[in-house]
């Protein structure tokens, strides 16, 4: 930091660099975008500005997309506080991340870009624009720490958690590209199914969530909103007892403890029989339909014994299965689609709507974490 260095030079002179060494290395410029609307009303009077102006500045940063606050036609009293509050070196900054690759489906109704966070981790984030609905796909982590076999970032590892401001921003990238695509389209669905699993990134995840669905600012629906999990049981009755208004998606992909625990290694933590209990206390508590996720394995999940074991399963869970055909992946096959077809055709019979996630567009590497481990190759290359 900036702030730092000036520090130490000066009192490496004095000779009390020790002690008030640690008072200079604790300035941490913190991002507005990682701040509530409430937070930021607080700042901003801490800094003598009233809450009109946080209005303004709330819109401007989540509503507007704005990078450049500098450029705004502020009120002066805001307009001071910008000055003297948000740039480098300041107590506040702006999260930008850069593109770093992007690409785009041949259908051009998909795009994929991937970002460079402040300290140089890349994230994934796709903007898919099929059956005339916008939705973004954002990450929450940088890695990811469950190791599912068949997920590119899983086999990446966790690196670090993502800031709320870390997540908004992602969404406001996608808002800003969709601007210059067509302004008339909204964005106005977003998953949460990028990099990174959000229930291990729980608070952050509800604060970026708070943000992102006020109506001051990016306003996507609540019910717009879908959080996918590999299934952290604690976080799912949190969500319930929380009584959070956001969609859930669990991915199951197993039908017993062992074809699971194959391919998800979080499930020896959270059995699956944890699993389902939590989605039926969820269920109980909230009344709401879970989504449940199944990526199609060949060999490994898509039987039709499994299928049936699959309806024994979730039994008196409203329930929607949403197949996923694989993205292949470290020597994992997807599965054919008459075989896929079969499988769906078991769960509908046993009385669960079903359907195959659109994957049009996902000739752009659309799988999880995928666009960045093609780009370490081609770094490699
Ligand atoms: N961690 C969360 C959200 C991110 S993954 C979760 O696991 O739910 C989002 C979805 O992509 C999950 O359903 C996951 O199983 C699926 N997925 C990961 N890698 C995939 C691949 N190679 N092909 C198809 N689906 C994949
Ligand atoms: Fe993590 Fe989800 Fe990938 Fe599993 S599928 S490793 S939980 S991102």
């Amino acid at each position: 930091m900036k702030f730092a260095g000036l520090f130490e030079i000066e009192l490496e002179c004095t000779g009390v660099r020790g002690c008030i060494r640690g008072v200079s290395d604790t300035f941490q410029p913190r991002s507005l975008h990682d701040l509530s609307f409430s937070e930021l009303v607080e700042v901003l009077a801490a800094g003598g500005v009233i809450l009109h102006h946080a209005r303004a500045l709330w819109r401007a940063i989540h509503r507007d997309c704005e990078l450049d606050l500098a450029s705004r036609d502020f009120l002066p009293p805001l307009k001071r506080w910008v000055h003297e509050s948000v740039g480098e070196g300041k107590a506040y900054f702006l999260d930008a991340p850069e593109v770093v690759d992007e690409i785009r489906s041949s259908d051009g109704l998909t795009r994929k870009f991937l970002l460079r966070l402040r300290d140089g981790q890349t994230i994934e984030t796709v903007l898919m624009g099929y059956d005339g609905r916008q939705t973004v796909c954002v990450s929450t982590q940088a890695g990811c720490a469950m190791g599912c076999v068949f997920c590119a970032t899983g086999q990446m590892g966790f690196v670090r958690h993502l800031r709320p401001g870390e997540i908004v921003a992602q969404v406001l990238h996608a808002r800003r590209v969709l601007k210059t695509i067509d302004p008339k389209k909204r964005l106005r669905n977003m998953v949460l199914m990028g990099m990174g699993e959000p229930l291990h990134n729980y608070d952050a995840v509800m604060s970026a969530l708070g943000s992102i669905s006020d109506v001051g600012g990016c306003s996507i629906g609540p019910t717009k909103i879908s959080i996918s999990t590999v299934g952290v049981v604690p976080s799912i009755l949190r969500l319930a007892e929380e009584q959070r208004p956001y969609r859930l998606a669990v991915s199951l992909h197993g039908s017993t403890e062992e074809e699971r625990a194959a391919l998800v290694p979080a499930s020896k933590r959270w059995s699956l029989a944890m699993l389902i209990d939590a989605c039926r206390q969820y269920g109980a508590i909230t009344g709401k339909r879970i989504f449940f996720e199944w990526t199609l394995i060949a060999g490994k999940n898509d039987s039709p014994e499994t299928a049936a074991r699959l309806v024994e399963l979730l039994r008196g869970i409203d329930a929607h299965i949403n197949l996923i055909p694989l993205n292949p992946t470290g020597g994992f096959a997807g599965t054919q689609s008459e075989t896929g077809h079969e499988f769906q055709k078991i769960l509908i019979a046993g009385g669960f709507p079903c359907t195959f996630r659109q994957r049009r567009g996902i000739d752009v590497a659309a799988g999880c974490g995928m666009l960045k481990a093609e780009k370490r190759v081609r770094a490699t290359v």
